[in-house]
Protein backbone atom coordinates (compact mmCIF):
# COMPACT_ATOMS: atom_id res chain seq x y z
CA UNK A 1 0.00 0.00 0.00
CA UNK A 2 1.28 3.48 -1.25
CA UNK A 3 1.91 4.87 1.94
CA UNK A 4 -0.51 8.56 2.26
CA UNK A 5 1.24 11.92 2.80
CA UNK A 6 -0.12 12.97 6.18
CA UNK A 7 1.38 16.36 5.46
CA UNK A 8 -0.56 17.40 2.27
CA UNK A 9 -3.63 15.69 4.14
CA UNK A 10 -3.43 17.63 7.13
CA UNK A 11 -3.39 20.31 4.79
CA UNK A 12 -6.41 19.40 2.56
CA UNK A 13 -8.44 18.29 5.34
CA UNK A 14 -8.02 22.06 6.71
CA UNK A 15 -8.06 24.03 3.65
CA UNK A 16 -12.11 21.83 3.52
CA UNK A 17 -12.44 22.51 6.87
CA UNK A 18 -11.71 26.52 6.19
CA UNK A 19 -14.61 26.23 2.90
CA UNK A 20 -16.89 24.52 5.58
CA UNK A 21 -16.65 27.22 8.14
CA UNK A 22 -17.16 29.99 5.20
CA UNK A 23 -20.54 28.17 4.18
CA UNK A 24 -21.62 28.62 8.31
CA UNK A 25 -20.53 32.09 8.31
CA UNK A 26 -22.84 33.38 5.38
CA UNK A 27 -25.31 30.97 7.17
CA UNK A 28 -24.78 33.01 10.01
CA UNK A 29 -25.41 36.84 8.18
CA UNK A 30 -28.60 34.76 6.75
CA UNK A 31 -30.28 32.71 8.73
CA UNK A 32 -32.19 34.59 11.67
CA UNK A 33 -30.31 35.19 14.99
CA UNK A 34 -32.58 32.86 16.56
CA UNK A 35 -30.82 29.80 15.34
CA UNK A 36 -27.87 29.82 17.65
CA UNK A 37 -24.39 28.69 17.43
CA UNK A 38 -23.18 29.44 13.95
CA UNK A 39 -20.53 31.32 14.66
CA UNK A 40 -18.57 29.36 17.31
CA UNK A 41 -18.83 26.82 14.36
CA UNK A 42 -17.44 28.88 11.99
CA UNK A 43 -14.50 29.91 14.06
CA UNK A 44 -14.19 26.36 15.09
CA UNK A 45 -13.20 25.67 11.04
CA UNK A 46 -11.18 28.53 10.94
CA UNK A 47 -9.07 27.08 13.75
CA UNK A 48 -9.07 23.69 12.59
CA UNK A 49 -8.11 25.27 9.49
CA UNK A 50 -4.78 27.28 11.42
CA UNK A 51 -3.80 24.04 13.72
CA UNK A 52 -3.72 22.20 10.31
CA UNK A 53 -1.33 24.85 9.23
CA UNK A 54 0.84 24.81 12.24
CA UNK A 55 0.29 20.42 12.37
CA UNK A 56 1.77 20.74 8.55
CA UNK A 57 4.65 22.66 9.39
CA UNK A 58 6.34 19.99 11.55
CA UNK A 59 10.19 20.52 11.02
CA UNK A 60 9.89 23.79 9.35
CA UNK A 61 8.63 26.01 12.22
CA UNK A 62 9.86 25.43 15.63
CA UNK A 63 8.83 22.72 17.98
CA UNK A 64 6.69 25.52 20.24
CA UNK A 65 4.66 26.16 17.89
CA UNK A 66 4.25 23.66 15.50
CA UNK A 67 3.41 21.07 18.45
CA UNK A 68 1.99 22.95 21.62
CA UNK A 69 1.04 26.07 19.63
CA UNK A 70 -0.91 23.54 17.26
CA UNK A 71 -2.09 21.77 19.92
CA UNK A 72 -3.70 24.31 21.81
CA UNK A 73 -5.25 26.01 18.30
CA UNK A 74 -6.35 22.74 17.79
CA UNK A 75 -8.29 22.23 21.23
CA UNK A 76 -9.88 25.91 20.80
CA UNK A 77 -11.55 24.50 17.74
CA UNK A 78 -12.92 21.29 19.45
CA UNK A 79 -13.98 23.95 22.58
CA UNK A 80 -15.60 25.81 19.85
CA UNK A 81 -17.98 23.03 18.29
CA UNK A 82 -18.78 22.24 22.06
CA UNK A 83 -19.52 25.27 23.20
CA UNK A 84 -21.69 26.18 19.45
CA UNK A 85 -23.37 22.99 20.55
CA UNK A 86 -24.15 24.61 24.65
CA UNK A 87 -25.38 28.07 22.40
CA UNK A 88 -27.31 26.10 19.88
CA UNK A 89 -29.50 24.24 22.62
CA UNK A 90 -30.00 27.76 24.39
CA UNK A 91 -27.52 27.57 27.01
CA UNK A 92 -24.51 29.57 27.84
CA UNK A 93 -21.12 28.37 26.96
CA UNK A 94 -19.32 27.27 30.20
CA UNK A 95 -16.30 29.29 28.96
CA UNK A 96 -14.78 29.36 32.62
CA UNK A 97 -13.94 25.45 32.11
CA UNK A 98 -13.00 25.59 29.12
CA UNK A 99 -10.06 28.41 29.42
CA UNK A 100 -9.42 26.72 32.77
CA UNK A 101 -9.38 23.31 30.41
CA UNK A 102 -6.29 25.20 28.29
CA UNK A 103 -4.49 26.57 31.24
CA UNK A 104 -3.99 22.87 33.12
CA UNK A 105 -3.19 21.56 29.16
CA UNK A 106 -0.36 24.02 28.15
CA UNK A 107 1.64 22.65 30.76
CA UNK A 108 1.88 18.83 29.97
CA UNK A 109 2.08 19.93 26.50
CA UNK A 110 4.89 21.85 26.78
CA UNK A 111 6.79 19.03 28.93
CA UNK A 112 6.39 16.50 26.42
CA UNK A 113 7.40 18.68 23.20
CA UNK A 114 10.07 20.73 24.60
CA UNK A 115 11.62 19.46 27.73
CA UNK A 116 11.18 15.75 27.16
CA UNK A 117 9.57 15.18 23.54
CA UNK A 118 7.47 12.25 23.91
CA UNK A 119 4.49 12.11 20.98
CA UNK A 120 2.59 9.17 22.55
CA UNK A 121 2.44 10.89 25.53
CA UNK A 122 1.09 14.06 23.60
CA UNK A 123 -1.28 11.41 22.01
CA UNK A 124 -2.60 10.02 24.98
CA UNK A 125 -3.35 13.52 26.84
CA UNK A 126 -5.06 15.12 23.41
CA UNK A 127 -7.08 11.77 22.62
CA UNK A 128 -8.36 11.74 25.74
CA UNK A 129 -9.20 15.28 26.03
CA UNK A 130 -10.88 15.47 22.90
CA UNK A 131 -12.95 12.26 23.27
CA UNK A 132 -14.74 13.62 26.29
CA UNK A 133 -15.31 16.63 24.50
CA UNK A 134 -16.78 14.84 21.71
CA UNK A 135 -18.74 12.28 23.64
CA UNK A 136 -19.77 15.18 25.74
CA UNK A 137 -21.22 16.70 22.16
CA UNK A 138 -22.45 13.74 20.89
CA UNK A 139 -24.83 13.21 24.27
CA UNK A 140 -26.41 16.86 24.37
CA UNK A 141 -27.07 16.50 20.75
CA UNK A 142 -28.31 13.40 21.00
CA UNK A 143 -30.74 14.09 23.79
CA UNK A 144 -31.73 17.04 23.67
CA UNK A 145 -32.07 17.42 19.71
CA UNK A 146 -35.18 16.94 18.05
CA UNK A 147 -35.66 13.21 16.49
CA UNK A 148 -34.27 13.55 12.59
CA UNK A 149 -31.97 12.82 10.41
CA UNK A 150 -29.41 15.59 11.21
CA UNK A 151 -29.48 14.87 14.97
CA UNK A 152 -28.56 11.35 14.11
CA UNK A 153 -25.78 11.70 11.94
CA UNK A 154 -23.86 14.48 13.86
CA UNK A 155 -24.21 12.64 16.99
CA UNK A 156 -23.07 9.11 15.21
CA UNK A 157 -20.39 11.12 13.81
CA UNK A 158 -18.95 12.70 16.78
CA UNK A 159 -19.44 8.95 18.41
CA UNK A 160 -17.28 7.60 15.69
CA UNK A 161 -14.93 10.06 16.10
CA UNK A 162 -14.73 9.87 19.75
CA UNK A 163 -14.25 6.11 19.59
CA UNK A 164 -11.73 6.27 16.66
CA UNK A 165 -9.85 8.95 19.20
CA UNK A 166 -9.80 6.19 22.61
CA UNK A 167 -8.52 3.77 19.84
CA UNK A 168 -5.45 5.95 19.29
CA UNK A 169 -5.26 6.64 22.88
CA UNK A 170 -4.98 2.95 23.71
CA UNK A 171 -3.15 2.39 21.30
CA UNK A 172 -0.65 4.86 22.17
CA UNK A 173 0.28 2.84 25.33
CA UNK A 174 1.58 0.32 23.14
CA UNK A 175 5.00 -0.62 22.71
CA UNK A 176 5.33 0.17 18.98
CA UNK A 177 8.27 1.96 16.60
CA UNK A 178 9.03 5.60 17.14
CA UNK A 179 6.19 7.48 15.82
CA UNK A 180 5.34 10.88 15.10
CA UNK A 181 2.87 13.53 13.52
CA UNK A 182 3.63 12.76 10.05
CA UNK A 183 5.34 9.45 10.46
CA UNK A 184 3.09 7.15 7.84
CA UNK A 185 2.03 4.02 9.94
CA UNK A 186 -1.49 2.99 9.03
CA UNK A 187 -2.43 3.18 12.95
CA UNK A 188 -1.14 6.94 12.46
CA UNK A 189 -2.57 6.93 8.33
CA UNK A 190 -5.65 5.83 9.67
CA UNK A 191 -5.78 8.32 13.02
CA UNK A 192 -4.91 11.52 10.64
CA UNK A 193 -7.20 9.96 8.11
CA UNK A 194 -9.74 9.35 9.89
CA UNK A 195 -9.59 13.16 11.83
CA UNK A 196 -9.67 14.72 8.71
CA UNK A 197 -13.07 12.84 7.09
CA UNK A 198 -14.92 13.00 10.86
CA UNK A 199 -14.26 17.29 11.06
CA UNK A 200 -15.62 17.49 7.55
CA UNK A 201 -18.84 15.06 8.28
CA UNK A 202 -19.33 16.90 11.44
CA UNK A 203 -19.66 20.15 9.74
CA UNK A 204 -21.96 19.31 7.49
CA UNK A 205 -23.63 17.54 10.59
CA UNK A 206 -24.06 20.95 12.11
CA UNK A 207 -24.92 22.74 8.71
CA UNK A 208 -28.12 20.25 8.82
CA UNK A 209 -29.07 20.80 12.09
CA UNK A 210 -29.00 24.56 11.51
CA UNK A 211 -30.75 23.91 8.24
CA UNK A 212 -33.33 21.28 10.44
CA UNK A 213 -33.64 24.14 13.21
CA UNK A 214 -34.62 26.84 10.72
CA UNK A 215 -37.23 24.98 9.46
CA UNK A 216 -38.84 24.14 12.27
CA UNK A 217 -38.61 28.00 12.98
CA UNK A 218 -40.78 28.81 9.91
CA UNK A 219 -43.04 25.76 10.59
CA UNK A 220 -44.06 26.99 14.33
CA UNK A 221 -44.08 30.79 12.47
CA UNK A 222 -46.79 29.68 9.94
CA UNK A 223 -48.83 27.75 11.94
CA UNK A 224 -48.98 29.39 15.61
CA UNK A 225 -50.04 33.09 16.54
CA UNK A 226 -47.31 35.60 16.47
CA UNK A 227 -48.74 36.64 20.43
CA UNK A 228 -50.47 34.16 22.07
CA UNK A 229 -48.48 31.51 20.48
CA UNK A 230 -51.49 29.18 20.05
CA UNK A 231 -52.51 27.47 16.64
CA UNK A 232 -53.83 29.88 13.87
CA UNK A 233 -56.93 28.94 12.02
CA UNK A 234 -55.65 27.13 8.97
CA UNK A 235 -53.55 24.49 10.81
CA UNK A 236 -56.51 24.32 13.74
CA UNK A 237 -59.56 23.81 10.39
CA UNK A 238 -56.93 21.22 9.20
CA UNK A 239 -57.18 19.72 12.78
CA UNK A 240 -60.85 19.64 13.09
CA UNK A 241 -60.90 17.97 9.30
CA UNK A 242 -58.54 15.33 10.44
CA UNK A 243 -60.62 14.47 13.54
CA UNK A 244 -63.85 15.03 12.00
CA UNK A 245 -62.99 12.15 9.75
CA UNK A 246 -61.99 10.47 12.73
CA UNK A 247 -65.61 10.77 14.44
CA UNK A 248 -67.34 9.66 11.23
CA UNK A 249 -64.96 6.12 10.67
CA UNK A 250 -65.54 5.45 14.93
CA UNK A 251 -68.75 7.07 15.11
CA UNK A 252 -67.32 9.17 17.63
CA UNK A 253 -68.62 12.66 19.04
CA UNK A 254 -66.38 15.82 18.91
CA UNK A 255 -67.10 18.96 20.39
CA UNK A 256 -65.76 22.73 19.45
CA UNK A 257 -65.88 26.06 21.79
CA UNK A 258 -65.61 29.26 20.70
CA UNK A 259 -65.02 31.93 22.71
CA UNK A 260 -64.94 35.63 22.78
CA UNK A 261 -63.84 38.17 25.31
CA UNK A 262 -66.91 40.38 26.49
CA UNK A 263 -66.63 44.37 25.75
CA UNK A 264 -62.72 43.66 25.19
CA UNK A 265 -62.92 47.21 22.76
CA UNK A 266 -63.53 48.54 26.71
CA UNK A 267 -60.10 47.09 27.93
CA UNK A 268 -58.19 48.38 25.01
CA UNK A 269 -59.91 51.95 25.80
CA UNK A 270 -59.49 51.72 29.48
CA UNK A 271 -56.21 50.36 29.55
CA UNK A 272 -54.38 50.60 26.57
CA UNK A 273 -53.64 48.25 23.83
CA UNK A 274 -50.18 46.62 25.36
CA UNK A 275 -52.67 45.55 28.50
CA UNK A 276 -55.08 44.19 26.01
CA UNK A 277 -52.55 42.18 24.64
CA UNK A 278 -51.17 40.93 28.10
CA UNK A 279 -54.86 40.40 28.73
CA UNK A 280 -55.05 37.93 25.75
CA UNK A 281 -51.56 36.09 26.19
CA UNK A 282 -53.35 35.48 30.33
CA UNK A 283 -56.49 34.45 28.74
CA UNK A 284 -54.79 31.93 26.66
CA UNK A 285 -52.67 30.24 29.83
CA UNK A 286 -55.57 30.01 31.46
CA UNK A 287 -57.24 27.74 29.44
CA UNK A 288 -54.70 26.27 28.22
CA UNK A 289 -53.69 25.37 31.87
CA UNK A 290 -57.61 23.32 32.03
CA UNK A 291 -56.88 21.30 28.80
CA UNK A 292 -56.10 17.92 27.89
CA UNK A 293 -53.25 16.89 25.65
CA UNK A 294 -55.17 16.04 22.35
CA UNK A 295 -57.27 19.88 23.24
CA UNK A 296 -56.36 22.37 20.34
CA UNK A 297 -56.15 25.63 21.21
CA UNK A 298 -56.16 28.61 18.35
CA UNK A 299 -56.69 32.47 17.98
CA UNK A 300 -59.66 32.84 15.14
CA UNK A 301 -59.39 36.50 15.24
CA UNK A 302 -58.86 39.74 17.75
CA UNK A 303 -60.24 38.71 20.85
CA UNK A 304 -61.73 35.29 19.36
CA UNK A 305 -60.52 31.77 20.08
CA UNK A 306 -61.60 28.05 19.42
CA UNK A 307 -60.97 25.15 20.93
CA UNK A 308 -61.46 21.55 19.41
CA UNK A 309 -62.35 18.84 21.94
CA UNK A 310 -61.63 15.18 20.50
CA UNK A 311 -64.06 12.54 22.01
CA UNK A 312 -66.32 14.96 23.98
CA UNK A 313 -70.15 14.90 24.60
CA UNK A 314 -72.18 17.73 24.77
CA UNK A 315 -72.10 17.03 28.35
CA UNK A 316 -68.63 16.84 29.12
CA UNK A 317 -68.08 19.79 26.56
CA UNK A 318 -70.51 22.14 29.01
CA UNK A 319 -68.40 21.19 31.99
CA UNK A 320 -64.85 22.29 30.24
CA UNK A 321 -66.52 25.40 29.50
CA UNK A 322 -68.18 25.98 33.02
CA UNK A 323 -64.25 25.53 34.28
CA UNK A 324 -63.29 28.56 31.92
CA UNK A 325 -65.52 30.75 32.40
CA UNK A 326 -64.78 29.98 36.40
CA UNK A 327 -61.24 30.07 35.81
CA UNK A 328 -61.30 33.07 33.89
CA UNK A 329 -63.18 34.77 36.44
CA UNK A 330 -60.51 34.58 39.47
CA UNK A 331 -59.03 38.21 39.52
CA UNK A 332 -54.98 38.13 38.85
CA UNK A 333 -52.91 40.83 39.93
CA UNK A 334 -52.26 43.54 37.40
CA UNK A 335 -54.48 42.86 35.36
CA UNK A 336 -58.30 44.28 34.32
CA UNK A 337 -61.40 41.68 35.08
CA UNK A 338 -62.75 39.99 32.20
CA UNK A 339 -65.58 37.76 31.32
CA UNK A 340 -65.65 35.33 28.55
CA UNK A 341 -68.86 33.98 26.43
CA UNK A 342 -68.89 30.73 24.55
CA UNK A 343 -70.38 29.22 21.88
CA UNK A 344 -70.43 24.78 22.45
CA UNK A 345 -71.21 22.79 19.29
CA UNK A 346 -70.74 19.07 18.94
CA UNK A 347 -70.86 17.29 15.70
CA UNK A 348 -74.28 15.19 14.52
CA UNK A 349 -73.63 12.17 13.05
CA UNK A 350 -74.99 13.16 9.50
CA UNK A 351 -72.42 16.39 9.81
CA UNK A 352 -69.71 16.12 7.45
CA UNK A 353 -68.51 19.39 7.13
CA UNK A 354 -66.27 21.48 9.56
CA UNK A 355 -67.72 24.59 8.08
CA UNK A 356 -71.69 23.10 9.41
CA UNK A 357 -70.06 22.73 12.89
CA UNK A 358 -68.34 25.76 13.20
CA UNK A 359 -71.21 27.79 11.74
CA UNK A 360 -73.27 26.21 14.72
CA UNK A 361 -70.77 27.22 17.02
CA UNK A 362 -71.02 30.95 15.93
CA UNK A 363 -74.64 31.03 16.48
CA UNK A 364 -74.11 29.58 20.02
CA UNK A 365 -71.69 31.98 20.92
CA UNK A 366 -73.88 35.09 19.37
CA UNK A 367 -76.91 33.58 21.60
CA UNK A 368 -74.55 33.62 24.89
CA UNK A 369 -74.06 37.39 24.11
CA UNK A 370 -77.34 38.14 23.22
CA UNK A 371 -78.24 36.50 26.53
CA UNK A 372 -76.15 38.72 28.55
CA UNK A 373 -72.43 37.35 28.27
CA UNK A 374 -70.46 35.63 30.62
CA UNK A 375 -72.34 32.65 29.76
CA UNK A 376 -72.63 29.40 27.68
CA UNK A 377 -75.25 28.51 25.14
CA UNK A 378 -75.53 25.53 23.15
CA UNK A 379 -76.15 25.11 19.28
P1 LIG B 1 -68.30 41.83 22.57
O1 LIG B 1 -68.58 41.60 24.01
O2 LIG B 1 -69.53 42.04 21.79
O3 LIG B 1 -67.45 40.79 21.98
O4 LIG B 1 -67.53 43.22 22.49
P2 LIG B 1 -66.02 43.45 22.17
O5 LIG B 1 -65.65 44.84 22.56
O6 LIG B 1 -65.17 42.38 22.81
O7 LIG B 1 -65.95 43.21 20.61
P3 LIG B 1 -65.49 44.10 19.41
O8 LIG B 1 -65.50 43.20 18.22
O9 LIG B 1 -66.31 45.35 19.35
O10 LIG B 1 -64.03 44.53 19.72
C1 LIG B 1 -62.96 43.66 19.67
C2 LIG B 1 -61.73 44.46 19.99
O11 LIG B 1 -60.58 43.59 20.06
C3 LIG B 1 -61.42 45.48 18.95
C4 LIG B 1 -59.93 45.31 18.67
O12 LIG B 1 -59.25 46.53 18.77
C5 LIG B 1 -59.47 44.39 19.75
N1 LIG B 1 -58.39 43.57 19.32
C6 LIG B 1 -58.33 42.70 18.30
N2 LIG B 1 -57.13 42.11 18.22
C7 LIG B 1 -56.38 42.59 19.24
C8 LIG B 1 -55.04 42.37 19.69
O13 LIG B 1 -54.26 41.57 19.15
N3 LIG B 1 -54.62 43.07 20.75
C9 LIG B 1 -55.45 43.95 21.40
N4 LIG B 1 -54.98 44.59 22.46
N5 LIG B 1 -56.69 44.18 20.99
C10 LIG B 1 -57.17 43.52 19.93
MG1 LIG C 1 -65.46 40.39 22.18
MG1 LIG D 1 -64.98 39.33 18.71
Amino acid sequence: MASLDLRSLIIMSGIMGLLLGGVMFFLRLSYPRSIRGLSLWAAAHAWVFLSAVLFAGRGFLPDFVSIVVANLVMLTAVISYHAGVEQFFGRRPAWARWIVLLVLIAPPLYWYALVEPNYNARLILVCLVWACIFLSMAWTIWRQGPENFSTRFTAVVLLIHATVLLLRFFSAWMPLAEEGLLTPTRVQSLYVGSNAVMLLALGMGLILMAGDRLRAEFEHMASHDALTNVLTRRVFLDACEQELARCRRHGRSMALLLLDIDHFKAINDTHGHQMGDRVLVDLVERIASLLRRPDQLARFGGEEFVLLLPETSQDEAVTVAERILAHVADRRDGLPPITVSIGVATNRPDEDQIDTLLARADKALYKAKDEGRNRIALA
